[in-house]
């Protein structure tokens, strides 16, 4: 086992409308489509197409969700032992997406609002054989500080991604952490700090330094990302390509990143596959279904 994605998984229900319904009124759509994500669900993917053998920790509801989420995880070869099933609805994310391409996002938390600590101790096995936890925080905040405390009992390191970002993330009980990677905005928000420009940027991660967090990686979507640490920081260019969608364009980078990263051990190395796969992804439509495999193709559905 290489990666454990402790994290949420859920179900995009994606209509397609000429305009949003105003209050009482029905108004028909054109088209509805669905698809998997969640920002766990997103980078175990990205890591799994990439080769690195997965382990997610997650929890799925009691309805059809749940079904197309664990039929998705077998699909990209993700082992589903610790998908646990959940009397809730699953995850959802009702998503409206009008004729030039503006989004209405709503956020169903469901099953993942019911991660536990308990869940993950209950992994503890499974866990201790990878190379790296991945976290995120679209689950509870208290799952989150006990799997960072799991790493350290266990000598596992753990990245976090700050995603979607929760003002009131406690840097005490993340220091000690091996990566962060939030982006601009994420970073601003948990550090009050200006990122209008990239010395802001990098004043913003000497807060983080500060904290006893390794390695700040930002993204800078376009422009690639920022490497901070005690020696000092780098910025690693993405290659520059026809951007088309950038949805899920984060998840990529660090779905790809930590695949790099447990294989080779080399961090520049792994920020420059990041760039590469993730703009690459941006280069197509949709979140999962733009991530390619490690041949540069994409999967069959
Ligand atoms: P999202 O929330 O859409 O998943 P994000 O805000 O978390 O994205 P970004 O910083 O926008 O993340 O992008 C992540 C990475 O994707 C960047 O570091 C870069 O490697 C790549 N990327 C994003 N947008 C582009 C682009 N237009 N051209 C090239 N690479 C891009």
């Amino acid at each position: 086992m290489d990666i454990a994605v402790i994290g949420s998984n859920m179900v995009d229900l994606i209509s397609y409308i000429h305009r949003m319904p105003s209050e009482g009124e029905t108004v028909e759509a054109p088209e509805f489509r669905m698809g998997c994500g969640g920002k766990g669900a997103n980078q175990a993917v990205a890591a799994s197409r990439l080769g690195a053998e997965v382990v997610m920790i997650t929890r799925v509801g009691n309805d059809v969700f749940a079904d197309t989420t664990l039929e998705n995880f077998r699909k990209n070869g993700i082992d589903t032992t610790h998908v646990l099933r959940t009397d809730a609805s699953s995850g959802v994310a009702p998503i409206f997406v009008d004729p030039e391409s503006r989004n209405s996002i709503l956020i169903i938390k469901g099953a993942n609002a019911y991660l536990s600590p308990a869940d993950v101790e209950d992994a503890r096995e499974d866990i201790a054989k990878c190379k790296l936890i991945v976290l995120q925080l679209e689950i509870p905040l208290d799952t989150v500080y006990a799997t960072i405390e799991l790493g350290k009992v266990l000598g596992i390191p753990v990245l976090l991604n700050p995603a979607p970002v929760a003002p009131e993330l406690d840097l005490e009980r993340i220091c000690g952490i091996e990566f962060f990677m939030p982006n601009e905005s994420e970073l601003e928000l948990i550090t009050g700090m200006p990122v209008d420009t990239l010395d802001d940027v990098g004043k913003a991660t000497d807060v983080l330094l500060g904290a006893g967090i390794t390695n700040i990686i930002v993204t800078l979507g376009s422009r690639g990302a920022m490497w901070a640490h005690a020696y000092g920081r780098e910025i690693i260019k993405a290659p520059v390509v026809r951007a088309v969608d950038t949805t899920g364009a984060g998840d990529a980078f660090i779905g790809c990143f930590a695949k790099e990263w447990v294989d080779h051990g080399d961090v520049t190395a792994a920020i420059r596959a990041g760039n590469r796969y993730a703009a690459d992804s941006v280069t197509r439509h949709g979140t999962q279904t733009s991530y390619a495999l490690a041949d540069g193709s994409l999967p069959a559905d």
